[in-house]
């Protein structure tokens, strides 16, 4: 088959719950992959933030691969001899007592708000517990968390709606302190607003969110699923200012781009709330997962990809402020999200024009695109890249220039 043949039979054969780039990977190593034609692209894009550790990274692929040999699957109903060491791993990296696995990021988030809910009728003696959100915020797709969406395509048409949710805007603690009541038991916020743009809130302002948090003694939350692990180039986002969230929530790259693995950590007056039989996921914690979370622990403990996003990301914000058409530039570490001059093109527009040059990148909402490339990614590599991004948006402009003026 060719890559025509490709599309067609998988838009004629899944729903279209998805736009994806005319591109066809058939293979992938580091930050490049390759597709069924066998031309190469950088990838741009690393799953989401899924992949931060690159395609195939040796070292996770060779614990999966030993893992494949002994025990996948056991359910949580045994022990098995992979599951200490990742909890306890990944709760000391965390700087927590403890952690709950699941697999997917909604399903986090999920346990996250019942935890909060539980924690506030059990500990707090609240009634009818509400959790405070934010404007323009992704946590995932189900229909709890599509209740407090405010993006009319993640939302519209699923109701009735899950209650109990205050949405308020990102960026302002006045907002938060405004909304609490005597009902709030915690606040749910994304250190930086992946899917939203890659939006920075302004400095201080997670500080204060921690501070509203803990002076009104109800739980901070903090979606790192994107932000987390390395991306930023710490190990987490919230670790700019300083601060130590009640609970993390992490999935995407703890998967180590191999399988979906995400969890909870939080300290035992919180996570202790949830018994036997409370809450639970048949593949939550599998060997499998155990094993490759155990690996991208280590590697996170060693640091060398938090410094790569650190060291990589410094310059690149700036390189990329200076392109024709780009009227704005956000972000942190490897990390960005590029607002285009929407009279020059759209994100999907400018993203066409990046993959015919070798790039892949996603856009968000209108004419912003966002780039977030394996950390494995080499200075060179980014270098062409930017190079690759202003050839684009100049041939946009020249596209632009030969117009007649109506
Ligand atoms: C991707 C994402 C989720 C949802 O994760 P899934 O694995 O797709 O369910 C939740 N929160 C944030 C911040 C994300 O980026």
């Amino acid at each position: 088959m060719n890559t025509r043949d490709f599309i067609e039979l998988s838009e004629s054969r899944s729903a279209h719950n998805y736009h994806p780039l005319p591109v066809v990977i058939a293979s992938a190593e580091g930050a490049w992959v390759v597709d069924v034609d066998g031309n190469r692209y950088l990838d741009c894009l690393a799953g989401y933030s899924s992949l931060n550790f690159g395609h195939g990274n040796p070292e996770i692929l060779a614990a999966a691969r030993d893992q494949l040999d002994r025990v996948t699957l056991t359910s949580r109903a045994f022990y098995h001899d992979r599951f200490a060491a990742f909890a306890a791993g990944l709760a000391e990296l965390c700087g927590k007592d403890m952690i709950l696995p699941m697999n997917t990021g909604a399903e986090a988030v999920e346990t996250a708000i019942k935890v909060a809910r539980k924690w506030g009728h059990e500990v707090k003696g609240v009634r009818e517990p509400n959790i405070i959100v934010m404007e323009d915020n992704f946590h995932g797709r189900t229909t709890t968390i599509v209740s407090f969406s405010t993006d009319p395509d993640a939302r519209d048409g699923y109701g009735p709606y899950t209650p109990g949710f205050r949405i308020v805007k990102y960026g302002s603690a006045e907002a938060i302190r405004e909304a609490v009541d005597e009902n709030t038991v915690a606040v749910l916020i994304e250190p930086i607003q992946g899917e939203a743009g890659v939006l920075v809130p302004p400095d201080g302002y997670l500080a204060q969110v921690r501070e509203i948090c803990t002076s009104a003694g109800i739980l901070m939350i903090a979606d790192e699923i994107q932000s987390g692990l390395g991306r930023t180039g710490e190990t987490f986002a919230c670790d700019h200012e300083g601060v130590v969230p009640d609970m993390y929530v992490l999935g995407k790259a703890l998967g180590g781009g191999v399988v979906p693995v995400s969890a909870v950590a939080a300290d035992a007056d919180v996570l202790g709330v949830i018994r036997p039989g409370q809450h639970g996921s048949t593949f939550g914690g599998n060997p499998l997962a155990c094993a490759v979370g155990s690996a991208v622990v280590a590697i996170l403990n060693r640091g060398e990809f938090q410094r790569r996003a650190r060291e990589l990301g410094a310059g690149l914000h700036e390189r990329l402020r200076e392109l024709p058409g780009v009227v704005a530039v956000r972000g942190r570490g490897l990390w960005a999200g590029i607002d285009i001059d929407p009279s020059l093109a759209s994100g999907r527009q400018v993203c066409e024009a990046l993959m015919r040059r070798g790039v892949l990148a996603k856009d968000t909402h209108g004419s912003t695109i966002r780039l977030a490339p394996p950390l494995v990614v080499t200075a060179e590599d980014l270098a062409w890249m930017v190079d690759r991004l202003g050839d684009a948006l100049s041939a946009f402009q020249a596209e632009r220039q030969a117009q007649p003026i109506a």
